[in-house]
């Protein structure tokens, strides 16, 4: 099934406020299998309100209201919905008794305005607010001979996820036809969006039923996949099958299948080997470290490293030679592979990293642009150095470089 969702309030139109409930809302959509097909965003005014119920009601089967339930003038979601499905409104005469109930308890007086809270849409379900005074509505219908689910919630976030999870999942399971649905997120490292899409659109078209999104970051691709089936079975088979053709395709590129990071997928293979590393880094200033000891329990495999931004400690802490500095300058392949080496052995460890780099924006010269990085990779018995020139800025250089650092000790490792 699907929905749209019709978030109200004329301060969601303009630069300050939000609207996350509809993010709320389709993430918790999504998990019953329902796509969002639609969202509105409408100011709190009846002609506009009612335009864009009407549509809604023509296009999607389930209608979600978030806002414009509380008891002001430009409160409007009730008289528009009633309107828009030809209902009457009627009031909730025990709801009225509990407001000046609880407005007496509160030595409060109850206006005319609040007592329209307790107004309800002919034929609806009242959802209980328990965070909140305004009540939901929950309407089963038929409108111009589709059925319709028609769904009027609170718009204070608080109130409607509250509303949402206490009245409405539940209740939607049982009204949404049995479905299963599959999915599977494959990703992969230092490969460019336009290569990867290009490679795997002759695959994945094959697979009309599978819903395939590719979503790029700097150094990493992902592939996500879904599909709905008979049978959770049926469902998960269909995407094995697409998933595991993109594999063969992708043999040396995709690090992971089930969700993890980079950064987790090298601790996996670092330990599984019971090797350790070590780091040197000039350009990325301490990044690949960071994310190395994201992952608790990085101890174990990562004895620690240096930042060595200037020549001085390039000598100092990883055994540089000067002369080498002096004639092939910081930036450069031979540096790199001394710098993994070097701190290899200064750390003891299995595997060493050195990077080093123009990360810019300045700095940049017509031998040694903005962007270029060497990554090297020392083990003892051999040291690999790879260039790159990245693009874009100084925090994307820097994140481009870590990530071909650990990608290639993925490889190495794999
Ligand atoms: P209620 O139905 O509970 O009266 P309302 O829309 O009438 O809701 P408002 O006073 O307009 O109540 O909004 C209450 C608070 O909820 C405000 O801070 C408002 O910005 C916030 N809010 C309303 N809709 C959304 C939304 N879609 N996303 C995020 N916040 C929202
Ligand atoms: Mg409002």
């Amino acid at each position: 099934m699907n929905a749209e969702i019709i978030a109200i309030g004329s301060e969601l139109l303009t630069p300050f406020r939000q609207d996350t409930n509809s993010l709320f809302l389709t993430k918790r959509l999504n998990e019953l299998g329902v796509e969002v097909i639609f969202k509105t965003i409408v100011g709190d005014r009846l002609e506009h309100l009612l335009q864009a119920s009407r549509i809604a009601l023509t296009r999607a089967q389930i209608v979600i209201f978030s806002g414009g339930l509380g008891p002001t003038e430009d409160d409007l979601t009730r008289e528009c919905v009633a309107q828009a499905l030809g209902r009457e409104l009627r009031r909730d005469h025990e709801m009225v008794t509990a407001l000046y109930t609880s407005a007496a308890a509160m030595r409060m007086r109850v206006s005319e305005n609040h007592v329209k809270q307790a107004d309800y849409i002919e034929g609806a379900e009242i959802l209980k607010n328990s965070r909140g005074s305004a009540p939901g509505q929950w309407i089963d219908t038929v409108y111009e001979g589709q059925r319709r689910i028609v769904i009027l919630l609170p718009g204070p976030p608080i109130e409607i996820e509250g509303m949402f999870n206490d009245h409405c999942f539940d209740r939607l399971k049982q009204v949404l036809p049995e479905e299963h649905i599959a999915t599977c997120e494959l990703k992969l490292a230092m490969v460019s969006e336009p290569a990867a899409d290009q490679r795997a659109a002759k695959i994945y078209k094959q697979f009309s039923d599978i819903e395939t999104t590719v979503l790029a970051s700097p150094g990493e691709v992902q592939f996500h996949l879904k599909t709905r089936g008979a049978t959770q079975e049926e469902a998960e088979t269909r995407v094995d099958e697409l998933a595991s053709l993109l594999e063969d395709e992708f043999t040396e590129e995709i690090f992971s299948c089930t969700g993890e990071s980079l950064e987790q997928i090298v601790a996996y293979f670092l330990q599984m080997r019971g090797a350790t590393l070590s780091v040197a880094e000039s350009c990325t200033g301490g990044l690949l470290a960071e994310r190395i000891t994201r992952i608790s329990g990085s101890s174990r495999y990562f004895m620690g490293g240096a930042l060595v931004y200037s020549d001085q400690l390039k000598q100092d802490f990883c055994g540089v030679p000067p002369q080498l500095l002096k004639s092939d300058g910081a930036v450069s392949h031979s540096v790199a592979a001394a710098l993994a080496e070097g701190i290899r052995q200064r750390c003891k460890t299995t595997f060493g990293i050195g990077i080093t780099g123009v990360a810019g924006p300045s700095g940049g010269t017509s031998e040694r642009p903005v962007g270029l990085v060497y990554v090297a990779l020392a083990d003892g018995k051999h040291t690999e150095v790879v260039d790159r020139i990245f693009p874009g800025g100084r925090e994307r250089i820097r994140w481009f470089a870590t990530q071909l650092a650990l990608d290639l000790l993925r490889r190495k490792l794999r």
